[in-house]
């Protein structure tokens, strides 16, 4: 279905509001940056669900932080994992002996995160932590450790916040469970 009407049209329910976020992502910021207090932290910007979460975050870091920016394909137009995973745009710059924060939007199968932490680890970074916004425990396939988490969430397909369907309603400043007739499947 095209998108018609405002954006907001779009969500059934709203799951977690702006203020909610912004406070969790404050916490998260504190803890980030008393764990990595003395050290430098690449953020690693996971294309194109992460990007407000991102700018959010690093908002909130008070340790010297550089950004970098990994583009990989996930679920298409679908709202289903399809555990292909294809880096359609690598980072700028090398990783190793760096201090080393993947910022993701989600984790559902894990197939994703679990695919990127796999790659990142043959690139030699001093460390590297993972810090997901949301989670999906429900659908799980792979185990993956997720360092900092703002949500666990029961399974529903949300957008808002970053988060797509179909490449539509990244810019909802919520996260949203979608409304099923807007969904083409
Ligand atoms: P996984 O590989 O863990 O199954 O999926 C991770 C990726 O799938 C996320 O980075 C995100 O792009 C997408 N994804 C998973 N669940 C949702 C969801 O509820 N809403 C949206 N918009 N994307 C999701």
């Amino acid at each position: 279905m095209t998108p018609s009407g405002t954006v907001h049209e779009a969500v059934q329910r709203v799951l977690i509001d702006s203020d909610t976020l912004q406070n969790r992502i404050r916490e998260l910021g504190r803890q980030i940056s008393a764990d990595h207090a003395g050290q430098e932290v690449t953020l690693i910007c996971i294309l194109k669900g992460s990007m407000l979460f991102t700018a959010d975050l690093m908002r909130t870091l008070d340790v010297p932080v550089v950004v970098d920016f990994m583009g990989i394909s996930s679920y298409g137009a679908s709202t289903k994992s399809s555990g292909v995973v294809k880096i359609v745009k690598d980072l700028e710059e090398r990783i190793e002996d760096r201090h080393v924060l993947v910022v993701e939007d989600i984790v559902d199968t894990g197939l994703t995160l679990n695919y990127l932490l796999n790659a990142l680890t043959l690139r030699k970074p001093a460390s590297l932590k993972v810090c997901a916004l949301l989670e999906k425990p429900a659908r799980r396939k792979v185990e993956v450790k997720i360092d900092y988490l703002g949500f666990t969430i029961d399974d529903h397909f949300v957008i808002g916040y970053g988060l797509d369907y179909n490449n539509h309603y990244r810019q909802l400043p919520y996260i949203g469970i979608i409304r099923p007739e807007m969904v083409s499947e």
